[in-house]
């Protein structure tokens, strides 16, 4: 439904209307006036005519009635005049007598004195009138002119004429002018609806744009090249839609930001609303809380139902209103320990919004801590070894209660291996502080292998030799590597050395270096160090590596190890981004294999 085009339309229709019939009205009164103004004039020229033409007989005596000769005299002369001008005529006396009529007998006619065409006649010299005649059952018009022929005739000749063809005409005008009105009607409808629908069409066309930018459709556009208001009012729209997309585009660019700030946060992130429903959860509380942000969304917090401590404490915030703070420990499966902070939300006018939770997985912080405070208590106790030794032994000589010379040598030497030993140990200490905190970058530069353990044979040939042990080393002619050669040689003495210090006289120690591609395609170089030595208990393959972890304290002690050298190997061998592992039986041999890349990747630190 369009009302406005339909009232429009009506409107139009309706003074239309109003004017096509007042149109109406006034031709069918011109056409009945001018009809009836020309008959009247007509049938005055006749009477003119008749006053001049006609034989006037003496009517008679002053004071008496009319003779019957009379009578019948003007009765007949009326009917041959009517004949002939088809009409009806009447010769009435001044004191209004009829005695002559073309339609009646006068005689039995009453005085016509009183009727207006004569009474019009006798004050204006001409008198007119339409009239219903009783007897002829049809409207007339009647025409009155005075005559006098002085002796012979003194009174009025009346002629009258039926009104029926002009009221046909008119009836027919009206018929006519009704279907051509009708006809009009028709036409103006549809003109004046289309007309009506040009108008309106431009607004409907503007109500259709801003319903499409109600509902959220910001690329809609009027585009009315019109100079007129309606133009304006487009034009009015359109900027409306401009600056609400460019509004929109702002707050979807925020909105976007802030999401990707939500979804790459290495915190979890979970903001519950007031009323306890769950309002947003980013995407890294999703993960750590095993759940979907989608299905929990507007649920409740209880739903939370598998975290049930994190759940109770979030009610225990809602219900607080105020800062809190907390460590739980999640299964998720594996136990994964976080670190809760609650913050109320209040709007602008101080109206609680509810709380914003923020979780931190502090579980390898808290483990680092623990890894922290265990090496320095191992290190402590490390330290204190030596330091008593020397304590001990420095307080008997002081004491001077060795008088032998001997012993006091031997004394005085053992001061000297554990300062010597204390020495080792707090550079092998510092020197995994300084690998660990990467303070010291890595310089790589190419390397020739076979010169670079030609040096390291020299350096460990003599401590082989005195132990009777045969150094082998396999390394290919023209190999060459990319590593810190400082870092590399400290792998290899370690390794080397190690093997050398686990191995009985007389046993055997080989490196063995070749190359190989890798099923990522990439050529590595494979380092095996291994002996005829002692071994490690498969208890501990998986610990050595670890800080101050030995096999046989004493051993190791006795031949002057820390405990850190296979933990520095591992760190330096990794930040070559290779691996280090080993194969041992115990009583039969160790081997050590490293396995490093050929060239470093650019991101090497
Ligand atoms: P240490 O200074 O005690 O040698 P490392 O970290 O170098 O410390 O080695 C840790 C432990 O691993 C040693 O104490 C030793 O028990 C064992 N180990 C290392 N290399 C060998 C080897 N080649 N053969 C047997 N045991 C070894």
């Amino acid at each position: 439904m369009k009302p406005f085009r339909i009232r429009l339309t009506i409107i139009i229709m309706l003074l239309l209307a109003v004017l096509g019939l007042a149109a109406a009205f006034t031709m069918a009164h011109i056409y009945r006036n001018s009809h009836e103004q020309t008959l009247e004039d007509n049938m005055l020229r006749e009477i003119r005519l008749l006053e001049t033409t006609f034989a006037f007989q003496p009517v008679g005596n002053e004071n008496g009635a009319p003779s019957n000769d009379v009578f019948s005299y003007y009765s007949r002369e009326a009917l041959q005049i009517g004949k002939l001008t088809d009409s009806r005529v009447t010769f009435i006396e001044k004191d209004g007598t009829v005695i002559g009529d073309s339609e009646s007998d006068p005689r039995t006619m009453n005085n016509h004195a009183s009727r207006e065409e004569i009474v019009a006649a006798a004050r204006d010299g001409v008198g007119s009138a339409v009239r219903y005649s009783n007897t002829l059952k049809e409207n007339m018009l009647y025409v009155a002119a005075p005559v006098q022929k002085p002796g012979e005739f003194d009174g009025y000749i009346r002629l009258s004429m039926s009104l029926v063809a002009v009221e046909d005409g008119v009836r027919s005008t009206w018929t006519i002018m009704g279907i051509s009105l009708l006809v009009l009607f028709v036409i103006a409808a549809l003109v004046s609806y289309s007309v009506a629908a040009s108008l309106t069409r431009p607004l409907e066309h503007i109500t259709r744009v801003a319903n499409r930018i109600s509902r959220l459709d910001y690329g809609a556009r009027v585009r009315l090249e019109r100079k007129d208001e309606i133009g304006d009012l487009g034009k009015a729209i359109d900027n409306m839609a401009d600056s609400l997309e460019m509004q929109l585009k702002v707050i979807r660019d925020n909105e976007d930001l802030l999401q990707s700030v939500l979804a790459n946060m290495t915190g979890g992130m979970v903001m519950v609303d007031d009323s306890g429903k769950i309002a947003l959860i980013n995407r890294f509380a999703e993960e750590m809380l095993s759940i979907n942000s989608k299905r929990m969304i507007g649920k409740s917090y209880q739903e939370l139902k598998q975290h049930y401590e994190l759940s109770k404490l979030l009610g225990d915030g809602l219900r607080r209103k105020e800062r809190i703070h907390d460590e739980q420990t999640l299964y998720n499966p594996e136990p994964r320990l976080i670190e809760i902070d609650g913050v109320p939300m209040f709007e602008d006018d101080d109206t609680y919004r509810g709380m914003l939770f923020l979780i931190q997985d502090v579980s390898n912080i808290r483990r680092l801590e623990r890894m922290r405070s265990e090496f320095v208590a191992n290190v402590s106790h490390e330290l204190k070894t030596p330091i008593a030794a020397v304590k001990g032994f420095a307080e008997t000589l002081l004491s001077g209660g060795v008088n032998d010379e001997q012993t006091a040598r031997s004394f005085l030497q053992i001061i000297y291996d554990e300062s010597e030993r204390l020495n080792r140990l707090i550079g092998d200490i510092l020197e995994l502080s300084k690998i660990e905190s990467k303070r010291s970058p890595l310089n790589f530069s190419p390397i020739h292998l076979q010169p670079f353990f030609e040096t390291i044979r020299e350096m460990l040939n003599a401590s082989a030799a005195q132990k009777n042990i045969t150094l082998d080393m396999q390394v290919p002619e023209e190999l060459f590597m990319e590593a810190d050669e400082d870092r590399l040689r400290q792998i290899f003495v370690n390794l080397i050395s190690n093997a050398i210090n686990y191995t009985q006289d007389g046993g055997q120690v080989r490196l063995n270096v070749h190359e190989i591609v890798s099923e990522q395609g990439e050529e590595r170089i494979i380092f095996d160090v291994t002996d005829t030595g002692m071994g490690i208990p498969r208890k501990d393959l998986p610990r050595i590596f670890e800080r101050f972890y030995r096999v046989d304290k004493a051993r190791s002690r006795s031949s002057g190890g820390t405990g850190l050298g296979l933990s520095i190997v591992k760190h330096l061998v990794e930040l070559h981004h290779g691996a280090v592992t080993v194969e041992s039986e115990v009583n039969i041999g160790s081997t050590f294999t490293v396995n490093l890349p050929l060239l470093q990747a650019d991101e090497a630190e």
